[in-house]
């Protein structure tokens, strides 16, 4: 008998759970709330919970807490479970491989998994010129890399990010990062040699389209800094903290030419647009760019710890033996959990799910912003939708309104996240997993949360 055989019979989480938004208590309970207390006497005050709902159970489109509630699930804990919450090819997968070795080290006896995941990554990613790819844990870490890489490759210093990037919250990605609060404040200093441009924000730059945006950032980027001086330039397709930020058509291509022509690194930062969330494989793959290398993290491995960069192979070959690596980078579980994911985003076609999903957020989150002007914008690819909040009449972003309204949507049972540079911005990023009635309930819940607000 195989581990996997031994599995419990009825799985207590996984896509069998009841598929329901049910209230059972106040959200929290009174066994959430006890948990809240232990925790704030014992975990640092500075890792905080947006939904102080303490899980048990989560699979499909809903998570089960420990007093009982079944909670909807838009948020794919931060577009990480694409395919679902304990999907039974992971489990499987994960399982068979924790019965037969958890860990090695792959850069001391190496296993083939590793390799799996990079010629899958290598085939799926961008491009069809040579490919290597590296695996690391976390998307920050992963980020660090890529930039690790393009500074050996090209042998200069400065990168640059963009205006409302998040890449991360160490040492390096703080500094890429945008945000001050919460991710940077009393952190520094910061590293050096990175340098910001402006994006293309279409709903607070009017007028100023995707080529015209990326050529205010070209000049500024050739004035401040200099190609001559520039590694890499990292940016997210669509941003994803910053606030769902799809730049202007012809913003990115604009930018690979530029980059190519200047011997400059392009690095696309998909840890959270990747694997079918926007509709396609990557959000790169929408306007064709192919990008020198891209990082990948979030839904690549259906929950477990992993991260990736992939990319030209010439530049993923420059760093000497030894430069690139770390204990548990591309560790047996999550390889093996990758690779039952990104079978399942290819075999499942859940690009085209993702697409289905974002056909009814956007029709209904459209029809919402049609009566109500405080829904300044409604934006965003496939799965991965944003609305923006703002004073009707100022235009002005509205935190405050955005936080009411994310609180009520909780109390309701509807797992929502904010993000943005004003926090204004409510995203939607479910599981594709999810059934369409259970997503139109949430958005049932958002719209009279809103209106009461
Ligand atoms: C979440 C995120 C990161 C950081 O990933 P971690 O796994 O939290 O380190 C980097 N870039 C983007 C675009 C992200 O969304």
């Amino acid at each position: 008998m195989t581990l996997v055989d031994a599995l419990p019979l009825t799985p207590v989480g996984g896509p069998s759970l009841p598929q329901e938004r049910r209230l059972v208590t106040a959200i929290p309970g009174p066994k959430s709330q006890e948990l809240s207390r232990r925790k704030n006497e014992a975990v640092s005050a500075g890792v905080g919970v947006t939904l102080p709902a303490y899980i048990v159970a989560a699979g499909g489109g809903v998570l089960v807490d420990v007093d009982g509630n079944s909670l909807i699930d838009l948020g794919s804990g931060i577009a990480v479970t694409g395919i679902g919450n304990s999907a039974p090819e992971v489990v499987a997968a994960v399982a068979a491989q924790l019965a037969q070795f958890t860990h090695t080290c792959f850069t001391v006896t190496p296993y083939d998994s590793y390799i799996e995941v990079a010629e899958m990554l290598n085939r799926l990613t961008p491009g069809d010129h040579a490919k290597r790819s590296a695996l690391f844990n976390s998307g920050a870490e992963a980020v660090e890399n890529a930039v690790k890489i393009a500074r050996h490759y090209t042998g200069k210093q400065a990168v640059v990010a963009f205006d409302h990037a998040y890449h991360g919250r160490t040492t390096l990605t703080m500094g890429l990062t945008a945000k001050n609060q919460p991710y940077k404040n009393g952190f520094g200093p910061f590293a050096a040699e990175i340098y910001r441009a402006p994006m293309s924000y279409p709903y607070r730059d009017a007028g100023l389209d995707g080529p015209g945006a990326a050529r205010r950032a070209i000049s500024q980027i050739e004035k401040q800094i200099g190609a001559d001086n520039l590694a890499a330039l990292i940016i997210e397709p669509i941003q994803g903290e910053g606030g769902f930020i799809v730049p202007a058509p012809g913003f990115l291509p604009t930018l690979v030419d530029w980059c190519r022509a200047n011997e400059v690194v392009f690095i696309a930062d998909e840890v959270q647009t990747g694997f079918a969330r926007t509709g396609d494989m990557f959000a790169s793959d929408h306007e064709g760019i192919v990008p020198d290398l891209m990082v990948m993290a979030k839904g690549i491995a259906g929950g477990l710890p992993l991260s990736a960069v992939t990319g030209r192979a010439e530049i993923m070959d420059a760093p000497q033996v030894g430069g690139i690596g770390g204990t548990y980078g591309g560790n047996p579980l999550a390889c093996a959990a990758a690779l039952a994911t990104m079978h399942s985003y290819e075999t499942e076609d859940l690009a085209l799910r993702a697409r289905e999903i974002g056909a009814i957020l956007t029709g209904r989150l459209n029809a919402i912003r049609a009566v109500d002007k405080r829904v300044g914008d409604v934006r965003g690819r496939g799965a991965m939708i944003a609305v923006e909040l703002v004073d009707p009449v100022t235009g002005d972003p509205d935190a405050a309104l955005t936080g009411r309204v994310v609180a009520a949507a909780h109390a309701q049972g509807v797992v929502l996240l904010t993000c943005g540079t004003y926090g204004n911005v409510i995203r939607f990023l479910p599981p594709l997993s999810i059934p369409d009635d259970l997503l139109v309930e949430g958005l049932q819940v958002l719209g009279a949360v809103l209106a009461a607000a």
